[in-house]
């Protein structure tokens, strides 16, 4: 199959640009597009068939559910069966943006799209042309992120179109995406509202619309343990991991610095191919070394957008060693050390 990539200008958006994608959509065919969390690949959430090709092209976990993203709240009763008062309060307070609910669902949500649960997932992404495609459509879009399943997700068309070329028909090419992590999601379905993932809305955010949020456990966890076990099957898989063998230190700056240089030094005399995953305020400390930038920790926004694209980098590079800074975890720096404590397997250095 031949993956056609379509430019589309955000600034002047047409309805004609996004008028083949949405056809595909209707005809139960897939189309990676941008979100303003990270590229999604979207299918018809209520068609079993479109659902089976996604798992299909990413080589995807079937068990590993799907976020049906949807154009206006309207759609909220269409897909749940029960929307407590809490989900209007994050609707009304979140969306449209990086804020995926899971609520109980309607029979009219196949097990395909659900991964067998009883629960869906929804949001109501801020992206205009992902709002556009799905109004264009008329369809409910399924999509995970659109990476082949275990790899960093896609801040660019061009991550898309390295993991997925000649799999899927279309890629509506956006340019980068503005948070470049995925979004928040927060489970209804209990006594107690949880977050399942991190994401750039944080949970103090949460708390002030629902001020008894909870983490769920296993994001708080910071050693590799396989008996607490997340709630959302997506985050027990490996995943976002580039293909070299990253370790992160956390500790002291100096101290962290100090230690990277020495490890990757050793890495190096015994002739590996090593990269440094460093900060703005790091980045010169490293002498002889590969080092790469991943953003500012003075505006950790800036790290969160590039996380994923640095991790792309590396293996690009063929890095067999990747020593990584630790990050402060307030505000979006705990969806971002929750994605690279996953990245690394855990493979945490205490300095
Ligand atoms: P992705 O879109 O690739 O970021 O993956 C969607 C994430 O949402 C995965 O981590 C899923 O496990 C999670 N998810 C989707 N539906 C549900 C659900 N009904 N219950 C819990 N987690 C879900
Ligand atoms: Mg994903």
């Amino acid at each position: 199959m031949e993956t056609r990539v379509i430019p589309v200008d955000r600034e002047h958006l047409q309805k004609e640009t996004v008028a083949e994608a949405a056809e595909l959509l209707r005809a139960g065919e897939l189309v990676a597009f941008p979100t303003e969390t990270v590229y999604g690949l979207g299918g018809d959430a209520l068609m079993p068939d479109a659902a089976r090709k996604i798992y299909a092209a990413k080589g995807r976990p079937s068990d590993n559910p799907l976020i049906v993203h949807i154009a206006d709240t309207g759609a909220l009763p269409k897909l749940a069966s029960e929307i407590p008062d809490a989900a209007w309060l994050l609707a009304e307070r979140f969306w449209p943006g990086p804020m995926t609910m899971i609520l109980k669902k309607k029979p009219i949500v196949p097990d395909a799209t659900t991964g067998g649960l009883a629960t869906v997932a929804i949001r109501m992404p801020s992206d205009p042309v992902a709002a556009m495609l799905i109004r264009e459509s008329g369809v409910f879009i399924a999509a995970p992120s659109a990476n082949a399943s275990g790899r960093p997700s896609p801040t660019r068309a061009e991550h898309v179109y390295e993991d997925l070329n000649g799999r899927i028909p279309m890629i509506l090419d956006g340019g980068s995406v503005p948070i470049g992590l995925e979004s928040t999601i927060v489970d209804l379905t209990g006594e107690t509202p949880m977050v399942l993932r991190p994401g750039y809305i944080t949970i103090e955010q949460l708390r002030e619309v629902l001020p008894d949020v909870q983490y769920d456990p296993a994001i708080l966890k910071r050693v590799r343990d396989d008996t607490i076990v997340a709630k959302a099957p997506g985050m027990r898989y490996r995943h976002y991991a580039p293909k070299g063998e990253l370790t992160i230190f956390e500790g002291d700056l100096a101290a962290v610095t100090a230690r990277i240089q020495a490890e990757a030094e050793a890495k190096l005399a015994e002739g590996a191919r090593v990269a440094v995953l460093a900060s703005e305020e790091t980045k010169d400390c490293y002498r002889g070394l590969t080092v790469r930038c991943v953003g500012d920790r003075d505006c950790e926004e800036t790290v969160a957008a590039h996380l994923f694209e640095t991790l792309r980098e590396f293996d690009r590079m063929g890095a067999e060693y990747i020593f990584g800074e630790c990050f402060p975890e307030d505000g979006v720096g705990q969806a971002v050390m929750n994605r690279l404590m996953k990245a690394a397997g855990y493979r945490i250095v205490r300095v």
